[in-house]
């Protein structure tokens, strides 16, 4: 129950001001966190890795002119899915150790709709597949052949995701690593993009076709709503990239989301994830996994700051490498000034 509330002032807030501001509430702490409408930095856009910064230009051009955030993180993690040079997402993706690419990918909206795919093969653009489940369908994830199944009857076309670059590293692989899937940062990339709107909805995309050479039918953190990804509009979002199982473990989205409607700045709380995956395992070896979320005001901070000014807008790449488990960028958009 909402017995009192302590009013943390991040900016000066006059009594009128208070019809216009937004609130993060945490019911436990009665802690209330607000803002002023003009002080909320939307519309913005963050995703992970170096890819992300072509994705975030998509999705810029749908924010940008007042779409929707949901829109916008779908039409951005596209761009990277369909990249044939990429080989962590989607088209030309590595694939299993059987030479199959299989695909995962999740997608939340601000009113907690989801929807999500896992093990869907020739398929180039999962989170599209994983956006009709949410909205022409009753479940919230399909799997493999199901997924693809339903995929093709909605008009998706079937295309072979296995690209010659992809094949001969495979086959190499399979020469030199005994059938043995292998973890680290060149075999697993996530593209995950978080998104406010205009309107200040939140939305958020996560794909990818896992790690590399995994055993045929491994499901990663990518689709798992909660893990991979998770949006909260009266919170933020967060996503995670990295290995998905030890995020799973942790509930590691939900869990970023939580700490922050509970006061906790993007920032600390994907610090407090990772921390949170160090003291849950023993062998941290080759044990990569990186969060980005983005509060309901638009923040999205993050240790070491460098800020790079791209054709008009501000472009922040962050570096966050907290010891050696989380080394992830986060490529920032958001309207410049
Ligand atoms: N999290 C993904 C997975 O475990 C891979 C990645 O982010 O690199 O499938």
């Amino acid at each position: 129950m909402k017995t009192r509330r302590n009013f943390i002032k991040l900016t000066a807030l006059g009594s009128a001001a208070i019809f216009t501001s937004s609130c993060l509430t945490s019911e436990k702490k009665n802690v209330t966190v607000s803002k002023l409408q003009k002080d909320i930095k939307k519309p913005i856009v963050i995703s992970t890795w170096n890819h992300g910064l072509e994705a975030n230009e998509a999705s810029w051009k749908i924010l940008s002119k007042g779409g929707t955030a949901l829109d916008a993180v779908e039409a951005g993690v596209k761009i990277t899915e369909s990249d044939p040079n990429n080989t962590s997402v989607g088209l030309g993706g590595l694939p299993d150790r059987d030479g199959k690419v299989t695909l995962d990918a999740c997608i939340m909206d601000h009113e907690n709709n989801c929807g999500a795919v896992a093990c869907l093969q020739d398929i180039e653009n999962p989170i599209s597949v994983a956006r009709k489940v949410m909205e022409e369908t009753q479940h919230v994830m399909l799997v493999g052949e199901g997924a693809k199944q339903f995929a093709l009857e909605k008009g998706f076309k079937e295309t072979n995701l296995l690209t010659e670059k992809s094949k001969e590293a495979w086959e190499k692989w399979k020469e030199e690593s005994k059938y043995q899937p292998v973890i680290n940062s060149e075999n697993h990339d996530t593209i995950g993009m978080l998104a406010l709107d205009e309107s200040g909805n939140l939305s958020g995309a996560c794909t990818t076709s896992g790690m590399a050479y995994k055993l045929h039918g491994r499901v990663g953190d990518s689709p798992i709503i909660g893990a991979g990804l998770f949006v909260d509009n009266e919170a933020g979002a967060a996503c995670a990239t990295g290995v998905g199982e030890a995020v799973i473990r942790i509930a590691g989205s939900s869990i970023v989301v939580e700490l922050m409607r509970n006061g906790m700045s993007p920032n600390d709380a994907c610090k407090e994830a990772v921390n949170r995956i160090i003291r849950k395992h023993k062998d941290l070896a080759n044990m990569q996994v990186g969060f980005i979320a983005l509060n309901k005001f638009g923040e999205a901070d993050a240790p070491e700051l460098r800020a790079l000014m791209a054709a008009g807008f501000v472009l922040f790449l962050v570096t966050l490498l907290v010891n050696f488990i989380a080394n992830i960028i986060i490529n920032r958009t958001a309207r410049k000034g």
